[in-house]
C-alpha cells in the first residue's frame, strides 16, 4: 500500500490553469505521476514539458469533461503510461455568475454540464477500479459558494452544493461498501485564477474583480491541501478543506 504521494498516479481537470496547474506542478514536484485533462492542448503540453524539465512525470489528454468517453480515455492514459490511477481530482469548473434574473440560461446548463456532470463523469471513470482495487481517492473542487449562497451564484452555487453531497455520499457508501474510497472536497474562496473570464455579466464581473483584487490569493494554496490530502495513510480521509484568504470576510 503507497502510504504517501511519491510515485501515486493522479489525475486532474481543469489542469491547463488556475488551480488544476498549480497542484500538477506542486505534486509532481514531490514525486507523484499526474496526468492533466482540459481542452487546450497548448496549455496542456507546455505544463508536461515544465513538469519533465524539472525532472518529473507527467502525461496529458486533451479532454472535455462534460463527455465521459473522454474522461475515461484520460484515465486509461494514466493507466497505460503509469500503471494504474490513485487519485483523481475533478477540479474543471467555470463561473459565469450573474442574477437568476438575468437568465442566462445558457450558461446555466454549461455549469452544470462542466461543474456537477463534469465531475460525476470523473467519478464514473474511476470508480470501477477504485472498486476492484479497493483503493483510492476521490477529490473535488466545491467552492465557498458550496456552503453558503451568495448573490449571483444561485446556479454555480447549486452545482458546488451538488458535488458536496455527492462527495459525502461516496465517502459513506465507500465506508459501507468496505471499498476504502477515500474522499475530500475542497471549498476555496477567491484565488487568483482564470476563472473570473468566465463571466459575462458585466456588473457581477466588476463587483468580483474588485474583490479578487483586494483579497485573492495564489491558487498555490490550495494546491498544498490538495497535496496535504493525498498525502495521508490509507485509512484517513481528509474529508472537507475549506480555503479563506486572510483578507476575505
Ligand atoms: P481556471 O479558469 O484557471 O481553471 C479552470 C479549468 O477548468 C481550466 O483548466 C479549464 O481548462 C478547465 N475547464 C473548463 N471547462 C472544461 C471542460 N469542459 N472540460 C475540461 N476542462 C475544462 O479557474 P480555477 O483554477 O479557479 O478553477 C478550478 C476550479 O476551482 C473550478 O471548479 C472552480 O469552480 C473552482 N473554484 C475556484 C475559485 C476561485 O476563486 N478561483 C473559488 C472556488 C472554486 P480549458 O479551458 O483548457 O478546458
Amino acid at each position: 500500500m503507497k502510504l504517501t504521494i511519491q510515485h501515486k498516479t493522479i489525475v486532474i481537470t481543469g489542469a491547463s490553469s488556475g488551480i488544476g496547474a498549480a497542484t500538477a506542478q506542486l505534486l509532481a514536484q514531490n514525486g507523484a505521476n499526474v496526468v492533466l485533462g482540459a481542452r487546450r492542448a497548448d496549455k496542456l503540453a507546455a505544463l508536461t514539458a515544465t513538469i519533465q524539465q524539472a525532472g518529473g512525470q507527467a502525461a496529458y489528454r486533451v479532454t472535455d469533461v462534460r463527455h465521459l468517453a473522454e474522461v475515461q480515455a484520460l484515465v486509461a492514459l494514466a493507466q497505460a503510461e503509469f500503471g494504474g490511477v490513485d487519485v483523481i481530482f475533478n477540479n474543471a469548473g467555470i463561473m459565469p455568475s450573474a442574477p437568476i434574473s438575468a437568465l442566462h440560461l445558457q450558461e446555466w446548463d454549461d455549469m452544470i454540464d462542466i461543474n456537477l456532470k463534469g465531475v460525476l463523469n470523473g467519478v464514473a471513470a474511476v470508480m470501477p477500479i477504485f472498486t476492484a482495487q479497493k483503493a483510492g481517492q476521490i477529490i473535488t473542487t466545491s467552492s465557498v459558494a458550496g456552503l453558503k449562497s451568495f448573490p449571483g451564484a444561485g446556479v454555480y452555487g447549486a452545482t458546488k452544493f451538488a458535488v458536496r453531497n455527492l462527495m459525502e455520499v461516496i465517502r459513506q457508501e465507500s465506508a459501507t461498501e468496505g471499498t476504502n474510497i477515500r474522499t475530500t472536497t475542497v471549498y476555496p474562496a477567491a484565488i487568483n485564477t482564470e476563472l473570473l473570464q468566465t463571466i459575462t455579466d458585466e456588473a457581477t464581473l466588476k463587483g468580483m474583480t474588485q474583490l479578487y483584487q483586494a483579497v485573492g490569493i495564489s491558487p498555490e494554496a490550495i494546491a498544498r491541501v490538495v497535496n496535504f490530502a493525498v498525502d495521508q495513510p490509507a485509512d484517513m480521509s481528509v474529508s472537507d478543506m475549506t480555503v479563506y484568504p486572510t483578507k476575505q470576510a
